[in-house]
């Protein structure tokens, strides 16, 4: 064991995730790469963990930050007046597509679902809340009361009655053979159904992520959150979209997640990407429902200067870049090339994604049962490769990738090689 991971273990909590048997410490990182202490260079497909949106080192936001620096103001607060601020406010709730809508920042995605969830409740006067199995919504009481996935849940107490939907994929194999038509249909029959017997209709929000993040990058059928907005909106039930790893045009198809599905949700959140590595999340709403909390109040660093500076000019980069464009080219990629050759590796049982949101899912080859231990192997594999990714899924046996939005056309080929090879020592190990 390393010096620095003996340390680590005697004063981090051992519930805090490390990844690699032999967990890496980065020193350094420039474009889409990072460099670990002992001098090896990664391709980054993680990007942090979904944070490093636009890379590594980009000369843009180190500028933004470092003008904002030799101001002399690393903070000051929001009871002044705060130009970037304003600025960035301005640009999401343009890029929202929410009418009238208004912004509130944070400093994390929890706390930006914990803010999303009080405006709820408190606006529909209830503890009730609808969330779907398999989520994650953050470490805070009421966020981690509508996280359903047990490994990152615990058996912590809930402040809320909360009400678990189907939705999410299709993974009980009373669902599996149903085309999407039918299991929609069964998932809004099984919503009604819900409202009706188990909740007195008075409830407050559903929160959804467009594309789970820890659950695996599963994804709903196209059509499904549509079908629940219609049934959402007839019982006056708010719809919160969790786009913390589905926002910025990552899903290469549109620039949040929800919007591939035609839904305007009432709440998006947002968080780890904003601002390239500096702590950025926030709420946009309608005007109308931000506006609606009746208590004077602020986030001590929620929309600090340093973080606006990063966060305008990150979202500039991936404007001015049409970055989205670029998520969509490469990740067809990747995703193109792990479909076209799943069928040499029988210990994958499925490849799924959109632009730069992908994940591979591993099996027992054997039994086809989940297999987290071969997910493990393919951690470590791929890292020897060259490569790092990040673990996740129902089961564990999942590697969720979500490389930086600037991934070129070459890396993209030069990761999928690195997966492919992988998939290659790993399967054959096992058979
Ligand atoms: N929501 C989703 C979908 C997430 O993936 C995460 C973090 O992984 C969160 C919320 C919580 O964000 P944070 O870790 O910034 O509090």
């Amino acid at each position: 064991m390393s010096d620095l991971l003996a340390r680590h273990r005697a004063v981090i909590p051992n519930w805090v995730a490390l990844y690699y048997n032999e967990p890496i410490e980065i020193v350094s990182g420039k474009g889409n790469r990072v460099v670990d202490a002992e001098g090896r260079t990664y391709l980054d497909f993680f990007a942090g963990i979904l944070t490093n949106m636009i890379g590594y080192d980009v000369a843009e936001v180190r500028e933004a930050v470092e003008r904002q620096l030799r101001t002399g103001v690393v903070h000051t607060s929001t009871v002044y007046l705060l130009r970037g601020q304003v600025e960035l406010a301005e640009k999401i709730a343009r890029l929202s597509g929410i009418e009238d809508a208004k912004v509130f920042f944070t400093n994390s995605g929890t706390e930006a679902n914990e803010t999303a969830l009080l405006l709820a409740t408190y606006a529909r006067k209830t503890d009730q809340v609808l969330a779907m199995r398999q989520s994650y919504h953050g470490r805070s009481f009421g966020a981690i009361s509508v996280t359903s996935n047990r490994t990152w849940k615990n058996n912590s107490l809930s402040p809320l009655q909360v009400h678990f939907l189907h939705g999410a994929d299709k993974h009980l194999s009373r669902f599996r053979d149903l085309s999407d038509a039918d299991y929609i249909k069964v998932c809004v029959e099984d919503l009604r159904h819900l409202l009706a017997t188990a909740t007195s209709k008075d409830v407050a929000a559903l929160i959804a992520e467009p594309i789970q993040g820890v659950g695996g990058f599963t994804m709903a059928p196209d059509g499904l959150f549509a079908a629940y907005k219609e049934v959402l909106d007839e019982e006056g039930i708010y719809f919160i979209s969790d786009e913390v790893q589905t926002g910025w045009g990552r899903t290469g198809q549109s620039f949040f997640g929800i919007q591939n599905h035609g839904v305007t949700p009432d709440m998006m959140t947002f968080a780890k990407g904003l601002g390239n590595g500096f702590a950025v999340g926030g709420v946009v709403a309608r005007g109308e429902l931000l506006d609606a909390l009746h208590a004077v109040g602020l986030s001590t660093f929620g929309g600090n200067p340093i973080s606006m500076a990063a966060a305008n000019a990150t979202l500039d980069y991936v404007l001015d870049h049409d970055l989205q464009a670029n998520a969509a080219k490469t990740g067809e990629i990747i995703i193109g090339g792990l479909k076209a050759a799943a069928g040499r590796f029988p210990i994958l049982a499925d490849v799924r994604g959109k632009g730069l949101m992908f994940a591979i899912e591993l099996q027992d080859p054997a039994t086809g049962e989940p297999s987290p231990q071969i997910a493990a192997r393919m951690m470590e594999e791929t890292k020897k490769g060259g490569l790092l990714a990040g673990k996740g899924g129902l089961y564990g046996n999942t590697l969720r990738m979500a490389p930086p939005l600037t991934l070129t056309v070459e890396e993209a080929h030069e990761g999928l090689g690195i997966l492919l090879a992988a998939l290659e020592t790993v399967n054959e190990e096992v058979s």
